[in-house]
């Protein structure tokens, strides 16, 4: 009995996973990056703009929204001049 119930959840979270997949579909078109601000060490989640032609190790300007300041962070969530290099 039990082994049936995990397996009936098991399948239930393949199907949410497909769901989520689909209903995401429009915001995984934007990036978003996520940084770690070397000012406040706050998280900082930043949309990037639809810019394809951008590689990952590009650092794009960013406007602090914890600091004010901007930064400059790649497309790995990598700061320019953080100390988590
Ligand atoms: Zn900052």
């Amino acid at each position: 009995m039990g082994s049936f119930d995990s397996d009936q959840r098991r399948r239930l979270s393949v199907g949410d996973l497909r769901y989520l997949a689909a209903s995401t579909a429009d915001i995984v078109m934007m990036a978003a990056l996520l940084f770690t601000c070397p000012i406040t060490r706050m998280r900082v989640q930043h949309w990037l703009d639809d810019d394809e032609d951008a590689s990952e190790d590009d650092y794009e300007r960013v406007t602090c929204q914890a600091c004010a300041g901007v930064h400059f962070v790649n497309r790995k969530g990598k700061v320019l001049g953080g100390d988590d290099e």
